[in-house]
């Protein structure tokens, strides 16, 4: 897998001038053993890990290392990112594209599967190798992630007036510097039709340093209505530097929603799902989807059947206010929007 050669050229190697949110992602651990010395954990869960990671390496940022327990090989964080052997099982029913992106791409680098909106792949890289990722296998070595690269995928949008909303998604948009972002989000201004910007993100989750000033100010300058979904999947996520960085963008009038995938043995149960509302709703961010997990190649051991996920969604509607209750949803290729399951 390329994901590392392409984060070299993306998070460029300058000492000078780098800032924090980049220095912490060159000291992003790769490495299962170095994970499990950190956070003492048993050798044998570490040689599990070499198992399970064979084509999608180990990436886990310092911050987010800081907020896993010690000691607890049941951390709901630490199983976002620490590989099972049974990644490495092929399990019938998990592919290697389950959301059919390749026959939603009107071209190079931009999906169109609802009405209205298109999602623009402005890079392969993330702050973080989630195991049941369901683009672990995506050709991303192919989507452009260069700004003159990115010039047809715009005047695809351009030419299609009936586009109003611009999704930027990835692998992770925030993972491209701000003079590169800077130079997307004017290009996007330009095209009068278009009069929303979406980020999907999960870096103010993972890194919170990744919202400098310059981001903020980008946002609040734009004249597009502003939306950043981030993806938090366990109250344990949001310590108070993330509620910090998520209180700057509220400032600059971004709306903040969040999506979380349904996992086994992090957030599959009533009073996990109930925290992960209250402390979203806590810091200003609407939950808005709870996915049932994509059927990708190595995350079946993630998988909660549908009836208990529906099961979870009821008790919270019972004990929440509506707001706070997430659209339990599943991605079906070729519907024309996202099918809620409960
Ligand atoms: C999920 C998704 C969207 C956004 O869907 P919403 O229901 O509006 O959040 C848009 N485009 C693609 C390709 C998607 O997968
Ligand atoms: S941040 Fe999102 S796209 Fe990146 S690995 Fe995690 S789930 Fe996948």
């Amino acid at each position: 897998m390329s994901i590392l050669t392409t984060s070299r050229q993306l998070v460029r190697p300058v000492s000078a001038g780098e800032s924090a949110w980049q220095q912490e992602l060159r000291s992003a651990v790769r490495d299962a053993s170095k994970l499990c010395h950190l956070l003492e954990l048993p050798a044998e869960l570490a040689a599990a890990a070499q198992t399970g990671s064979a084509e999608f390496p180990i990436f886990v940022p310092p911050s987010y290392l800081a907020r896993i327990q010690k000691g607890n090989p049941q951390d709901p964080l630490l199983r976002q990112v620490l590989p099972a052997a049974a990644e490495a099982e092929d399990v019938a029913g998990f592919t290697l594209d389950p959301v059919d992106d390749s026959a939603a791409e009107i071209h190079a680098g931009v999906l169109q599967k609802y009405q209205g909106r298109a999602l623009l792949i402005t890079t392969g890289v993330c702050a973080v190798h989630c195991r049941y990722c369901f683009r672990r296998h995506y050709p991303y070595e192919q989507a452009p992630h260069s700004p003159a690269a990115w010039q047809g995928a715009l005047e695809s949008i351009a030419a299609d007036p009936s586009i109003h909303e611009v999704i930027l998604s990835g692998g992770d948009p925030l993972m491209l510097v701000d003079s590169r972002l800077q130079n997307l989000i004017s290009q996007i201004t330009n095209i009068a039709h278009v009069n929303r910007l979406r980020i999907h993100t999960r870096l103010p989750i993972m890194i919170p340093s990744r919202v400098t000033p310059e981001l903020v100010a980008m946002l609040q300058e734009t004249r597009l209505k502003t939306v950043m979904v981030l993806h938090a999947n366990h109250a344990q996520e949001l310590d108070t530097a993330v509620a910090d960085s998520l209180q700057t963008l509220q400032r600059a009038r971004v709306m903040l929603l969040n999506q979380a995938v349904l996992l086994r043995g992090v957030n599959d149960s009533l009073q996990a799902q109930r925290d992960l509302s209250e402390r979203l709703v806590a810091t200003g961010v609407l939950p808005y989807y709870l996915h049932q997990l994509d059927r990708v190649a190595g995350a079946a051991h993630f998988e909660v059947p549908q009836a208990e996920g529906k099961r979870i969604i009821q008790q919270l509607r019972e004990t929440l206010p509506g707001y706070m209750v997430p659209r339990y949803v599943q991605e079906i290729p070729g519907e024309l929007h996202k099918t809620l399951l409960d």
